[in-house]
């Protein structure tokens, strides 16, 4: 089967499992997923998994991102912040929808992986940076949407102050041995209303910036945590 007729019936799964918000379907048809996939997996990138990325971190599953694209009401956003670029593929599904994505990753060798991906298919309204997510993005807030990619152990409080009023924060919460919750938290007359969206399973946000030591050079970490194909 070819990309493309995998991606018709990746898109059409989607839709039989409760995604219903044409313009986050038409921007899962324009992104390639193939680009933002390690070689190992590429005939996997139309399959509804999660695959695993460098660092011991995971690409969502398609049917999550979808899921949590549509939770925030992403469409026609102003300026999206979101925790977490990993592979960058959430990002550039975003950038589809949103004037600008501002997006943060605490490794800087996903954060340079997913740069070269954002130019190579000209996804020019993209801002990568370096940096611990749970601080936010203080320059650049407020923000009307929100979206967390990692599980915090509580919702970051610096995420919500940095919510715009009326925004909305997407937000899986959990630990890696307690149950996660997708929450989507919404801030409306300066209180926060909350709704928790049924389980998840995402790699934990971890606070800090990680001293890097050069990637030894021809070998691939894919050491992906335990429950990887399940995020
Ligand atoms: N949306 C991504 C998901 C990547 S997994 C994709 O589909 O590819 C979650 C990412 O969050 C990992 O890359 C991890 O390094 C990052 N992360 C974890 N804690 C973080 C923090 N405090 N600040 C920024 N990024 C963080």
């Amino acid at each position: 089967m070819t990309l493309a007729a995998r991606k018709i019936r990746l898109l059409m799964e989607l839709r039989r499992n409760g995604i219903t918000d044409t313009a986050v379907l038409r921007a899962i048809e324009q992104v390639p997923r193939e680009a933002f996939v390690p070689a190992p997996f590429l005939d996997q990138a139309y399959e509804n998994l999660a695959l695993p990325i460098e660092r011991g971190q995971t690409l969502s599953q398609p049917q999550v991102v979808a899921r949590m694209t549509q939770a925030l009401a992403a469409a026609g956003a102003g300026k999206v912040l979101e925790v977490g670029t990993g592979s960058g593929y959430q990002t550039a599904v975003l950038s589809r929808l949103c004037r600008r994505v501002y997006s943060v990753e605490r490794y800087r060798e996903l954060v340079g992986d997913a740069e070269r991906r954002f130019r190579a298919l000209k996804l020019h309204n993209i801002v990568p940076r370096v940096g611990d997510g749970w601080n936010g993005w203080p320059e650049q807030a407020p923000f009307p949407r929100i979206i967390v990619t990692a599980a915090a152990p509580d919702v970051p409080g610096a995420l919500v102050d940095q919510l715009a009023e009326g925004g909305v924060l997407v937000v899986p919460v959990g630990g890696r041995s307690r149950r996660q919750e997708l929450l989507r938290l919404t801030k409306e007359n300066a209180t926060v209303r909350e709704e928790t969206l049924g389980p998840v399973r995402f790699v934990p946000l971890v606070s800090g910036v990680p001293e890097e030591a050069p990637k030894p050079a021809g070998r691939i970490q894919y050491s992906g945590p335990p429950g990887w194909s399940l995020a």
